[in-house]
């Protein structure tokens, strides 16, 4: 293992625009707003590696935007630019896992105070680098000895609608073989309940995860899984039904329902999980790249989570293949987790990148022995940086 020299990063923006607007509770978008971030890594000899990372933005969900995270990442790549990653520091990262090392991690900290969605796709752009300068696929080199999942099957989204317009998207992802439907709900609790009574009347068999993004009060919350269950819908989990400062609402929907709570706008740290593991706010946690700062933590979040018994969900933001790759990584070096989301490509309307996590319907491949990095490289003239 030959340490490697950060030679350049590189930044610029990564507008796809959406086959139809995106809407939940709290944003509506019609173009991913990130910055994509490459890193050139150079080993002693002069032998270059590249590595991809995506900045994710989905206002106000993250407190970034487009325009913050290209100026972050500009002036950031000064900082980093001869950073050393060696293999003395390579599993002593400061998580516990297997990774870039602690100085690194702490470099990358310091640098991104106050916009994890950047330093998320800069570490993920080192880690890709890093791990094809080893000869081996990121989840690998995330895992060590450990065994991989690298065969994962995702749940599909389905935006705030009415009855019929959500009976029709439900209808459409079906034909396509998906089976397990993640619905935003949190707008109005008995029009969701309509709305989920009308997939499950149309589309009998089906299994739902319902997302709420702090929309509803535990008495709302409560409300809807009554009415959804006392109609036979399966429904596996229920993110966030109330908003994060709202501990005792969420303590109230845990309590009051077999039906799992998963925290997602709760948990954005190592920190948020000991207090949902204190508080029992949740039984479940959402991993997203962008909110816990890049692979490293959430791996190190899911394995906490998944020692203390609790359930693990891993999602996006609104996400090329890129981003999704990363995380698919973390699920796969995770070993699997309960509830896999990685669906947000197939709201895209064109797809920048070739290779990365390969998807038919609801199956991801995460990668094979073969795989170097990610995996996914850029491609056409739109992304020159
Ligand atoms: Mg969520």
């Amino acid at each position: 293992m030959q340490p490697v020299v950060l030679r350049t990063l590189r930044v610029a923006p990564l507008s796809v625009p959406l086959s139809s607007p995106f809407v939940i509770a709290t944003a509506r978008m019609e173009a991913t707003r990130a910055v994509l971030v490459q890193v050139e890594l150079v080993r002693d000899d002069g032998v270059a590696f590249f590595g991809l990372g995506e900045a994710a933005a989905l206002p106000p969900v993250t407190r970034e935007d487009q325009p913050e995270l290209l100026a972050a990442l500009g002036r950031a790549s000064s900082a980093l630019e001869g950073l050393a990653i060696g293999p003395a520091v390579v599993r002593a990262s400061s998580h516990g896992v297997a990774g870039l090392g602690a100085p690194v991690e702490a470099l990358l900290d310091r640098t991104f105070e106050g916009s994890w969605v950047a330093r998320a796709a800069v570490e993920s752009a080192l880690l890709d680098a890093f791990a094809r300068a080893q000869g081996v696929a990121v989840d690998r080199l995330l895992a060590g000895e450990g065994t991989l999942a690298r065969r994962l099957h995702t749940d599909i989204t389905l935006s705030i609608a009415g009855p019929d317009e959500m009976v029709e998207a439900a209808r459409a992802w079906s034909a396509r073989g998906f089976d397990c439907f993640k619905v935003k709900v949190g707008h109005a609790w008995q029009r969701d309940c309509d709305a989920l009574r009308a997939v499950h009347d149309a589309l009998p068999g089906k299994r739902f995860r319902l997302d709420a993004n702090e929309g509803f009060s535990a008495k709302q919350a409560l409300a809807l899984l009554d009415g959804v269950l006392g109609a036979g819908l399966v429904v596996e989990c229920f993110e966030q039904p109330c908003r994060r400062d709202d501990v005792a609402g969420m303590v109230e929907v845990t309590r009051g329902s077999a039906v799992p709570v998963v925290a997602d706008e709760s948990i954005r740290s190592m920190d948020d999980l000991e207090q949902i593991l204190r508080t029992g706010a949740a039984r479940g946690v959402n991993l997203k790249l962008v909110k816990l700062g890049g692979p490293l933590a959430a791996l190190a979040v899911g394995r906490r989570a998944k020692a203390e018994g609790m359930g693990v969900m891993a999602g996006a933001m609104v996400e090329t293949r890129l981003g999704l790759s990363a995380m698919a990584h973390v699920v796969s070096a995770l070993g699997g987790v309960d509830w896999v989301d990685l669906d947000t490509h197939l709201l895209l309307a064109s797809d920048p990148f070739v290779g990365g996590m390969g998807t038919e319907g609801p199956r991801v491949e995460v990668g094979d022995d073969g795989t170097l990095g990610l995996g996914c490289e850029a491609r056409g003239p739109g992304l020159s940086f």
